[in-house]
Parts: C-alpha cells; sequence; structure tokens
C-alpha cells in the first residue's frame, strides 16, 4: 500500500467518524477556554497522581497526610504546591529545608497537562478537526437527528483513562509492579463508564460505499448493553489468552527447570492491565496493546542492550510500553485498526 492509499484510507476513516457532520461540538469562543480549563485541571490531577505513584504501592492513604517534605518533614503549604509552578519558583528545593525535590514530579505534572489537552482535543471545536491527525470523539446522532448530550462525558472518561496509563507506567518503573487498584479498579471503571456512556466503546469495522469499496467506519456502541458487552469482550480478549499462555510457559519452564517452583513465566500484574485496558477500548484495542506493547518494548530494550544498560535477563517494566500502546490507540486507533484492516482484508 502506498502513502496514498493511506492518506485516503486516514481520510475516510475520520470522515466516517461523524456521520452527516457533528451536530454537537462547543463553537470557537468556548472551545479554547474549555482547553486551558483542560490544562489546568491535568496539571492539578498530575500533583495528586504523584501522591498516587508514591503511596500506593506503599499501602499508605493517598489522601491523608497532606503533602510533605520528605527529608524535614514540613507540610508544603499550598502556595507552595501549584502544579509545575511552584517547583520552577522554589528552584527545585524544599522551602523549610532546601532539600532537592525531584524534577520528576514537576514532569508528571507536565505530562498529564499536556494528556488531558490532547484527550480534549478529541473533541475539536464546530467546523475543524482534532490535531495531529487524531480520531475524532464523534457524538452520535439519535433516530430524532438530536445529539447525545451525554457524549460530552466522553471526555472525563478519557481523563480517567490516561490518569491511570500514568499511574500504572511510573509505578511500575518504580517497582515492577502494577497496582491492583489501578488493574482491576480500572477493568472495573472500564465496564460501568461503558455503560454509563457507551460512545466510549467504538471499534471499526469495513462497510461498502456507495459505488460498494469496503471502507473502514467507526461504530460505537449506542445503548448501555452494547457498550457494557463491548467493554466485557475487551476485557476477556487480551487478558484470557494471556493467562492461559502464562499457565503453559509456567509449567513449561517449570517442567525445565529454567524457573523456581514458585516462580511463574510472566507477571500477573500486566495481565490485568490488559484487562483494563480492554475493558476501555474493545477487543481491537486489547489486540493491539499487547502488538503494540511488545513493539515498543522492542524498540526501547533493544538500544539499552546495545548499549549494555540491560541484559536480556533483566527483568523490564512492561507496564510503560503497554501504556503507551493504550494511549496510541486512544488517540489514533481508528487509523491503525483501518490500516489492519485494509492489510488483512
Ligand atoms: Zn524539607
Amino acid at each position: 500500500m502506498n502513502a496514498d492509499a493511506i492518506g485516503s484510507l486516514f481520510l475516510s476513516v475520520r470522515g466516517a467518524a461523524v456521520p452527516g457532520g457533528a451536530t454537537l461540538a462547543l463553537a470557537a469562543s468556548a472551545w479554547l477556554p474549555s482547553a486551558v480549563f483542560a490544562v489546568l485541571v491535568g496539571a492539578c490531577v498530575g500533583s495528586f497522581l504523584n501522591v498516587c505513584i508514591y503511596r500506593i504501592p506503599l499501602d499508605q492513604s493517598v489522601v491523608r497526610p497532606g503533602s510533605h517534605c520528605m527529608t524535614c518533614g514540613k507540610p508544603i503549604r499550598w502556595y507552595h504546591n501549584i502544579p509545575v509552578l511552584s517547583y520552577f519558583m522554589l528552584r527545585g528545593k524544599c522551602a523549610s529545608c532546601g532539600a532537592p525535590f525531584s524534577f520528576r514530579y514537576a514532569a508528571v505534572e507536565l505530562l498529564v497537562a499536556l494528556l488531558f489537552l490532547l484527550a480534549f482535543c478529541l473533541f475539536p471545536p464546530a467546523g475543524a478537526l482534532p490535531p495531529l491527525g487524531m480520531r475524532w470523539l464523534a457524538v452520535p446522532v439519535a433516530d430524532d437527528g438530536t445529539a447525545a448530550l451525554r457524549a460530552l462525558w466522553q471526555v472525563p472518561v478519557w481523563w480517567l483513562f490516561v490518569s491511570g496509563l500514568v499511574v500504572a507506567t511510573f509505578v511500575d518503573l518504580d517497582h515492577l509492579i502494577i497496582p491492583d487498584s489501578v488493574t482491576v479498579g480500572g477493568a472495573a471503571a472500564g465496564l460501568l463508564l461503558s455503560a454509563l456512556v457507551p460512545e466510549i466503546q467504538a471499534r471499526t469495522v469495513l462497510a461498502p460505499d456507495a459505488s460498494g469499496a469496503l471502507l473502514p467506519v467507526l461504530v460505537q456502541a449506542h445503548s448501555w448493553r452494547e457498550g457494557l458487552l463491548q467493554s466485557a469482550v475487551g476485557a476477556a480478549a487480551g487478558s484470557v489468552p494471556l493467562y492461559l499462555v502464562r499457565a503453559a510457559g509456567t509449567w513449561w519452564f517449570r517442567r525445565r527447570g529454567r524457573i523456581g517452583k514458585d516462580d511463574y513465566a510472566m507477571g500477573l500484574g500486566d495481565i490485568k492491565f490488559v484487562a483494563a485496558l480492554g475493558a476501555f477500548l474493545g477487543w481491537q484495542g486489547a489486540a493491539f496493546c499487547i502488538g503494540g506493547g511488545a513493539f515498543l518494548g522492542v524498540l526501547v530494550a533493544v538500544p539499552l542492550m546495545a548499549l549494555g544498560k540491560r541484559s536480556l535477563l533483566d527483568r523490564i517494566p512492561f507496564g510503560p510500553y503497554l501504556a503507551g500502546a493504550g494511549l496510541l490507540w486512544l488517540l489514533w486507533g481508528p487509523f491503525f485498526a483501518a490500516f489492519y484492516a485494509a492489510a488483512f482484508a
């Protein structure tokens, strides 16, 4: 397939995202302030996620006590705890004792602010397209021609989703685990939210156009039953096969004496995380997360091994790559699906 064919395929996906054109969209004058609001909310949520990333693996409350310096223990005053800004105003030091704070706190806040903005950009202002060739959060039109207002809830749902990706990524990098509150809790949240906001469950199907040519079309769930069913299928689609591979691999490696009697061929946390990703993204997204996550992992691991920073036997966290693939699917999923469909149809 040449670049032109991919380009026109992509346009057809984007065009198909909103049948008959978007009937519910924010005016450009309301969109820009809303985008600024998305960034501010993202920075504040990022600040809270820093607390979650640090405390959840230690089994500490994420609410109490309030933020305090890890060195002198003094509480951090609210005006010294403004996301991103405080880090630079205090030059990365504690206001009481001067102990250095990791730049990662500010980086996570900036990252979450950016992710919230990107998720908001999936819902572009009237007459505009999402930037960077990203997908549309299509607003389904009901039989009577009205657009469902509840479709706007897709944006905060995806904010919650990207927050889970960030916590999973950084906890896995720090501790080589992904907390159950993100994986099991994420799967439960995905199921519940797919029933409440079925529009988040979208899959790409091939449908004939007027001339009979098969074109990829994004189809969204319309009822709570449809949303819940697609979410459940998505949760099982990736995790059940992976669980069977884990069981078979563990049996084989133990028999061969390659791993101990109490060791497993694969972490359970990654499998539960795939279930959570599938509960939000559906079966196509779950399949992409496994394949795309492995691809991203190889892309990062091979250079690290070549530089001698990693060996083949090191345990590497898989969560960040699964999360990266989940984000790619959220932003450009219909494009990847159309690409696969065209390649295998
Ligand atoms: Zn201090």
